[in-house]
Formats: structure tokens, C-alpha cells, sequence
């Protein structure tokens, strides 16, 4: 076990797998034997003040920043949008967990990757969006990215003590979300509160919304394309209705192993946490047995169409993850405020990649500029929101 208190600060520390972080360290702290593996020096949420203060309350000590400069908050706390990303450059941790939702995670997760701390990174859209620049810095700077996603902590649990060389692919798993047994034209019209009631995971309402459109399957080969190196040729994904395998990784011997393991995030996070080691944890355990079975099905590309746009921005690279994601969070921005119909948000898009064509990644502002280009690409074509 470690040998020492390692600082940690959490991202996003007010949402689901903020408190489901707060939740493992405690756990790992009180189980330990020795010192306590963990010290939470500093949190940072998005506009939820009670609910940082009440995360803040099991740690008197550590700072506290919010992105909004709305409502109140404590005297002390940093407040504003730069406010993570100076909470982090201030922090000296030894790990990040990166549980922001959406692009907005992506300067305090480089401003970690500079201070060469590890990164438990949650935080899908901060790879897809910048995955060049941010894999380019974080091997300049030494610091581990260890995913927080399931099927990604799956997979580096799988590739572990094998040859990379040696892989032949990677198959992520995908629930289908709730509409996965259903037509398009069945969910065309789909209202908010049914596209986020997941059947297997309690999660932020923006990354309900990518289960039920698949997006948010794209949006992981993505991410698995630019943490493990893997070409557009070798990811895939299969739906697997139960959420018990997590990844699946076959060897060009013809082996494959997978992971699995109850659908409870406080596993993966745990994982993360811990690695390499595997201390007693704090999920829900897998009981095979009472499952009875696991089931597995082709994901259909003309049904799940956002899966074929994962694979043209990574054969396109440069700007095109930014684009990508940045479009993608716009149009489920406006689903959820009831500005665009579900059944719209995957072509929206789909059309703001082929209105923006990919430029090459040099520099942070090249992402923040073909984000904004998205943003603006899908506000004029669903139209400005109402005025407050
Ligand atoms: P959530 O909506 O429950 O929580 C988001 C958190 O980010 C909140 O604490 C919010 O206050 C904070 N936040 C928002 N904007 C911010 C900003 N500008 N600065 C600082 N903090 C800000 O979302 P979630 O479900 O916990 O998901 C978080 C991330 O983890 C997403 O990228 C998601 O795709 C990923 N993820 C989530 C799950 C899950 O089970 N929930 C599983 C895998 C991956
Ligand atoms: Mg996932």
C-alpha cells in the first residue's frame, strides 16, 4: 500500500462521481491501517454552493472554488470561471480527479498535467475535445492519466502485463441507454426527464443524455483512441444490455480478456484511486450467479449514427474531438432546455463536422477556437435562447 498521504484534489466534487469520489476516499482512509492514504486539499464545483459546502464540511481544511460569481458562498472560496484551474496550480497534489462535466474540465486538467500530478480523469469531453494535447503533455510531464470511465478502467486493467503491440482490438460495452430497444422515429420526440432515466446508472443529466443518443459511446472510443493509442480500426463497441463486462480486449493470439464488475462507479473511481493495487472496496460486488446471464448485441449504425461519427473525427484528428464535442454538448444543452427535439441532437452534430472542417492542434487556443466555432454553429442553426 502506499507509503504516504497523497493530496488530492476533486473536480466536480458536487456531482455524481464528485460525491462518489468523496465517498471511495473515505471508505480507503478508514479502511487503511496505517496513515491515511489520502487528503483532500481542494474541491471545485460548478454553481451548487450548498452542495460544495456540505462536501467541504468532512474537510474543514481544504480550499473551495466555484465557477459561478452568482448566489453566495463562504468568504475564502475562489469564485469565477478561472477558478479550478487556479484552485489546481495552487494546490501541489499528487493526484487530480478530474469529475467536471464538459469541456469546461480541460485547463484545470492541463494545469494538472503541468504540475505533473496524476490525473483520475472522469472527465471524457476533456480528451475528446483536446485528446493531442493533452496525451502530448501529459508524457511531458510524467504525469499518469488513469481513466475513471468503466469501460476505460476496464480496458487498462486488461491491457495490464501484455505487450501493447500485441492487441488486436478493444470492444467498449454500451447499456444502449433507455431508448435502446426502441426505433428513431419512436424517440424522435422524447422529452428530457425520459432520456435521462438510465435503466442501469445514476448519472449527471448531460451524460444520461449521451447513453440515450449513444453519443456518449462515441464519445468513449474517442477518448480510448487517444489515452491507449489505438486506431480508429481497432475500437469498437457492442451493446451489453446488463453493464457487467466492461471492456473487452483480444489479443492477436486469439485470447481475450475482459472486465467486469457490478454496475457501481465507486469500483472504477476505486480503481483509480488505488492503482495498481486493489484494496477491499466499497461497491456493490458481482454475483454471477444471481445475474444468470450476459447478453451481447451488434450496436446498429443506422440506429446509433453518433457511433460513425466517432469514427470519422478519429480518422480526421486535429480540431475535429473539439468540434465534436463541443456540438454535441451545445445540442444536448438545448435538448435539455427544450430548444430542439432528442431526435435532432446527433445531427446537429453531424452537420456542424462538415460545416467545420479539422485544422491541426498546435496550441490550446486552436481547441477553445474550433469549440466556440461548434457553439456558435449550433446556436444559429437551433436558434438564440429565450432572454431571461
Ligand atoms: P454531474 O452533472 O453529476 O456533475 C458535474 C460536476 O461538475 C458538478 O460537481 C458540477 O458542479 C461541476 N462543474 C460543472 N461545471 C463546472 C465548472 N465550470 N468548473 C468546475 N466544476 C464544474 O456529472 P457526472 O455524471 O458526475 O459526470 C462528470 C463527468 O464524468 C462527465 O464527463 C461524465 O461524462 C463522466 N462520467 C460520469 C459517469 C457517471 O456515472 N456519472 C460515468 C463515467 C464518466
Ligand atoms: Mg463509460
Amino acid at each position: 500500500g502506499p507509503t504516504r498521504t497523497r493530496r488530492v484534489v476533486v473536480l466536480g466534487a458536487t456531482g455524481s462521481i464528485g460525491r462518489n469520489t468523496l465517498e471511495v476516499i473515505a471508505h480507503l482512509n478508514g479502511s487503511s491501517g496505517g496513515p491515511r492514504p489520502f487528503e483532500v486539499v481542494a474541491l471545485a464545483a460548478g454553481s451548487d454552493a450548498a452542495g460544495l459546502a456540505g462536501a467541504a464540511a468532512a474537510w474543514p481544511r481544504a480550499r473551495c472554488s466555484l465557477a459561478s460569481l452568482g448566489g453566495d458562498a463562504p468568504p475564502g472560496w475562489l469564485r469565477g470561471p478561472g477558478s479550478a484551474e487556479r484552485l489546481v496550480r495552487e494546490a501541489s497534489a499528487d493526484l487530480v480527479v478530474a469529475a467536471v462535466v464538459g469541456v469546461a474540465g480541460l485547463r484545470p486538467v492541463l494545469a494538472a498535467i503541468d504540475a505533473g500530478a496524476d490525473v483520475a480523469l472522469a472527465n471524457k469531453e476533456v480528451l475528446v475535445a483536446a485528446g493531442e494535447l493533452v496525451m502530448r503533455r501529459a508524457s511531458r510531464s510524467g504525469s499518469r492519466l488513469l481513466p475513471v470511465d468503466s469501460e476505460h478502467a476496464g480496458v487498462l486493467q486488461c491491457l495490464a502485463g501484455h505487450p501493447r503491440e500485441r492487441v488486436r482490438r478493444v470492444v467498449l460495452t454500451a447499456s444502449g441507454g433507455p431508448f435502446r430497444d426502441r426505433t428513431a422515429v419512436e424517440v424522435a420526440d422524447a422529452t428530457p426527464d425520459e432520456a435521462v432515466a438510465h435503466p442501469n446508472w445514476d448519472m449527471g443529466p448531460k451524460i444520461s443524455v449521451d447513453s440515450a443518443t449513444m453519443m456518449n459511446k462515441a464519445l468513449e472510443l474517442v477518448e480510448a483512441h487517444h489515452l491507449f493509442g489505438l486506431r480508429a480500426d481497432q475500437l469498437d463497441a457492442i451493446i451489453h444490455p446488463q453493464s457487467i463486462v466492461h471492456a473487452i480486449v483480444e489479443y492477436e493470439d486469439g485470447g481475450v480478456l475482459a472486465q467486469l464488475g457490478a454496475a457501481d462507479m465507486r469500483g472504477p473511481i476505486q480503481a483509480a484511486l488505488a492503482w495498481p493495487d486493489r484494496p477491499a472496496g466499497c461497491g456493490e460486488r458481482l454475483d454471477l450467479l444471481r445475474l444468470g446471464g450476459l447478453t451481447f448485441r451488434s450496436a446498429d449504425p443506422h440506429r446509433f449514427p453518433a457511433l460513425g461519427l466517432a469514427q470519422r473525427v478519429m480518422a480526421a484528428g486535429g480540431t475535429a474531438g473539439a468540434v465534436f464535442n463541443a456540438a454535441n454538448e451545445a445540442a444536448v444543452a438545448a435538448f435539455l432546455e427544450r430548444r430542439v427535439p432528442f431526435g435532432r441532437i446527433v445531427g446537429l452534430v453531424s452537420s456542424a463536422l462538415d460545416a467545420l472542417p479539422p485544422r491541426p492542434v498546435a496550441r490550446l487556443e486552436d481547441v477553445l477556437d474550433a469549440d466556440a466555432a461548434a457553439r456558435r454553429f449550433v446556436g444559429d442553426a437551433v436558434g438564440s435562447p429565450p432572454a431571461a
